[in-house]
């Protein structure tokens, strides 16, 4: 069996510092590589792109950003409905739409679930990010987005299928829009941060008359009775529980310590939720 190149990408560690669009952008813009991909146009194409996502609301707050890109899938729909095989995919997993045989095939991009490939209009050409295919088949070990990215999203892996389930499955990695059967080859670490929800809140409790903020407060989040999730507030008394899915509905907090005790019932819609001041020894 051969060792094939994957791509793991973590989203918490992205920044949006936007280095890695601009080394995609150098290395094709104007650059052609004869066998991998005719030369990039000099606007219009975001070969390697960056999704922006925010959550919660003021004041818990936060914005996440993620790298998307060709997914170099196994079972490529692209590959599909490419005529004269000029989509296809190599020993190593990387996916080529083919700069000669591609031309003229603009149904090769409305194939991509995922809208990762351009249309090339001055070329009458579909394209999209090749893995670095002519670096890595030069030796190189990295992508060029994971050697400039500063906070070490990216990682590139060339191992064999079962070893990068089993990393897949050790880390926790997911892929984009697995129900589409598509059997992605970039996996993503964190995604929930794009996906999924978050509940947060800040505990106070009187203290001689001073509304103080409750730091060490244990807080509970259950469904259906059943915990769902669990944190401890911090100094500033705040918590937050991550990895809710959206509109999963009706849950109960529970909040406790030394400073007395508290409950709150929400409905979780499609967006993360603050629920305010929870003050303690007042059970709701
Ligand atoms: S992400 Fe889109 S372009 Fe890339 S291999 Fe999959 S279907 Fe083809
Ligand atoms: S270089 Fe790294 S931190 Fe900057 S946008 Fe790209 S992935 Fe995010």
């Amino acid at each position: 069996m051969a060792a094939k190149w994957n791509l793991v990408v973590d989203v918490e560690r992205c920044d949006n510092c936007r280095a890695c669009f601009i080394a995609v952008k150098d290395e094709h813009a104007g650059n052609d590589f004869p066998g991998y991909a005719a030369a990039q146009p000099a606007q219009g194409h975001n070969w390697l792109d960056i999704r922006r996502r925010e959550r919660g609301v003021y004041p818990l707050v936060e914005a996440r950003f993620m790298p998307v890109m060709c997914n170099h899938c196994d079972d490529a729909p692209c590959m599909k409905v490419a005529r004269d095989g000029a989509v296809r995919k190599r020993d190593d997993g990387i996916v080529i739409i083919d700069p000669v045989k591609a031309r003229g095939q603009k149904q090769i991009v409305a194939a991509c679930p995922y809208g990762a490939i351009s249309w090339n209009e001055e070329k009458q050409l579909p394209q999209h990010w090749i893995f670095d295919a002519h670096l890595l088949d030069a030796g190189w070990t990295r992508t060029r987005a994971e050697q400039c990215c500063p906070t070490g999203v990216f990682r590139t892996i060339k191992v064999e299928d079962p070893q990068m389930r089993e990393i897949a499955a050790r880390e926790g990695l997911d892929m984009l829009q697995p129900e589409l059967g598509t059997r992605p080859r970039v996996y993503y670490k964190n995604l929930h941060l794009m996906t999924h929800c978050f509940v947060g809140g800040s505990v106070v409790a009187d203290v001689a008359g001073v509304e103080e903020c409750v730091a060490g407060a244990e807080v509970i989040l259950k469904q259906g009775g059943r915990e769902v999730g669990r944190a401890t507030t911090d100094t500033f008394g705040e918590f937050k529980i991550d990895k809710l899915a959206p509109n999963s509905a009706d849950y109960r907090l529970e909040v406790r310590s030394a400073a007395g005790s508290s409950g709150v019932g929400f409905d979780l819609g499609a967006e993360s939720i603050y629920l305010g001041v929870i003050r303690l020894g007042t059970p709701g």
